[in-house]
């Protein structure tokens, strides 16, 4: 008898979602948010600033501002050697870092190279509240922000524990650029980005009981893509139709370049060309995007990748790999469609979905339709 109620408890607790699946706490999380620079000012406000080394207490007291530089000897904190590496800490926790603010512990530390990096030591529920402000808007509605706090909670955590793995001696968990997840800093956290991370507190969404890289992005232009086409062997969701982010800006776009800029950046990125004389593209078996571009000219045809072909124009200039291009006069003309990756959750159609009366809950089973959301903290 007291196993059936066991099993009618554990039943009932299925039917409600997100199920708690464990009590664990909420882990720090270790953000890349400055690299190869000479030096760097830590300003502590009105609080004053210690510095120790990692595991330690700082015990020593360097006034409320830090200006931290590097050579090949190791870090100088005003002007005093303090060997490789820095832990810098305040007694309110917050740092002004040039334009940008900081919450937590920043980890200084001297490069090979002669420069440094800093690295902000945080809890993982305060540095979602900053990725909200990065990546959208908290102006966004409330279920676009719930939804986006719990991709990027997956993405994070499945980060941490990947590099604890494969990269155990690596100083940091995320880089705070595109190539990860942008990070901006505390300076815009805002109380409606605290209410989303809030109300889904230790939410994370799994796959098959695993945690995974919940991949999104800003617009798919209509359809998501394979994770496949995007980085070798990845295993994302299943791809989808979207209608939901159709009033993104960024939709559909358009971008135009000269020939003779082309050849250049072509020729930078050693891809040797001295003309065009035709262009083209082919694209993937099973996604409308491109997988190359083709380029034919006096030196023979080229296949360029063209997630590469990104990189050397600029995510922001060719926003996506699905276009069309042409050779007009002494310009490429490239007409394209969505915004990043494609792989995931769209962020647009996240908050067109939102706009249209549906929850967190229903807009993660559109774009993760192979996952479940679960509370583990
Ligand atoms: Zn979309």
């Amino acid at each position: 008898m007291r196993r059936i109620i066991i099993c009618s408890c554990l039943v009932l607790a299925f039917l409600t979602s997100p199920i708690r699946v464990f009590a664990a706490p909420p882990p720090d999380i270790r953000v890349l948010v400055i690299n190869d620079v000479p030096s760097v000012t830590i300003d502590g406000g009105d609080s004053y600033l210690r510095y120790g080394s990692l595991g330690a207490r700082g015990d020593n007291r360097i006034g409320s501002k830090a200006i931290i530089r590097a050579d090949e000897s190791g870090l100088f904190i005003n002007g005093k050697p303090c060997g490789n590496e820095a832990v810098i800490s305040s007694s309110t926790r917050n740092y002004t870092v040039g334009s940008k603010s900081f919450f937590g512990k920043l980890v200084v530390i001297a490069k090979p190279n002669g420069k440094l990096m800093v690295i902000d030591h945080l809890p993982l529920e305060r540095y979602l509240v900053g990725i909200v402000g990065s990546e959208i808007s908290p102006r966004w509605p409330i279920e676009s922000i719930k939804a986006q706090v719990v991709a990027a909670r997956t993405y994070a955590l499945n980060k941490i524990d990947s590099i604890k793995k494969a990269r155990p001696d690596r100083s940091y968990d995320i880089t705070s650029n595109i190539y990860s997840q942008v990070y901006h800093g505390a300076h815009v956290e805002d109380p409606k980005a605290t209410e989303g991370v809030d109300a889904t507190r230790g939410e994370i969404l799994y796959r098959d009981g695993r945690i995974f890289p919940a991949f999104y992005h800003s617009c798919c232009g209509g359809e998501t893509e394979h994770a496949h086409n995007v980085w070798d062997g990845e295993l994302g969701p299943p791809v989808i139709k979207d209608s939901f982010c159709k009033r993104s800006p960024k939709h559909t776009w358009t971008y135009s370049v000269p020939v003779s800029k082309f050849i250049k950046v072509l020729n930078k990125n050693n891809i040797p060309i001295s003309n065009i004389l035709t262009v083209a593209t082919t694209s993937f078996q099973d996604s409308p995007r491109n997988e190359h571009l083709l380029v034919e000219t006096n030196e023979g045809l080229k296949m360029i990748p063209a997630k590469d072909l990104r990189k050397y124009f600029g995510y922001k200039e060719i926003k996506s790999t699905w276009f069309d291009v042409k050779l007009k006069q002494n310009y490429l003309l490239f007409d394209g469609k969505g915004y990043g990756h494609g792989v995931g959750m769209c962020q647009w159609g996240a908050k067109g979905m939102a706009d249209a009366g549906h929850s967190y809950l229903e807009i993660l089973k559109k774009y993760y339709s192979d996952a479940e959301v679960r509370k583990a903290y």
